[in-house]
């Protein structure tokens, strides 16, 4: 039986994983539509997210922020999210903790996230004490609850 030259190979995708569609290309082309394996947790467009070569084709997950306001300066976010840079070798194609402290950001493996998790639980059991020290909060009036009060203290507007 002779084998047709347009079969369509079946592609067995890891457990956890889709294929997904990825421009791949120069910046000032449309580059070329290829298929990676992309994580289930991958939240990335990776069609409007063009990368130059395949090997740049990295996979993000949700976004988890919070951001710290200083009296004086920029406000400091820090963000994570899971992340997977399958082509480089260090990473090995593994899953980590992207920690990102304003746009610095650090890999961190399974013991060291949870490490951190235990290191902000604990944080978080401080900030809350010294909250439930401190006095109540002064109302805050709004502009609209403003003028009665001046009527009602006698002053005028
Ligand atoms: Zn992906």
């Amino acid at each position: 039986m002779q084998k047709s030259a347009m079969s369509i190979p079946s592609i067995e995708v890891r457990p956890g994983y889709r294929l997904v569609p990825a421009r791949v290309g120069r910046s000032d082309s449309e580059g070329t539509i290829v298929y990676v394996e992309c994580p289930n947790w991958c939240v990335t467009d990776h069609v409007a997210y063009q990368a130059v070569f395949l090997e740049d084709v990295s996979h993000q997950g949700e976004r988890h922020s919070v951001a710290f306001t200083p009296s004086q300066g920029e406000r400091v976010p820090v963000e994570v999210y899971l992340s997977e840079w399958p082509a480089l070798a260090e990473e090995e194609g593994r899953t980590y903790l992207a920690v990102d402290v304003d746009c610095e950001v650090a890999s961190y493996g399974r013991t060291a996230a949870l490490a951190m998790a235990d290191q902000l639980v604990a944080f978080a059991a401080d900030v809350r004490r010294l909250a439930n020290t401190l006095p109540d909060d002064r109302p805050v009036l709004s502009q609209a609850d403003e003028a009665p009060r001046r009527v009602r203290e006698g002053r005028s507007a």
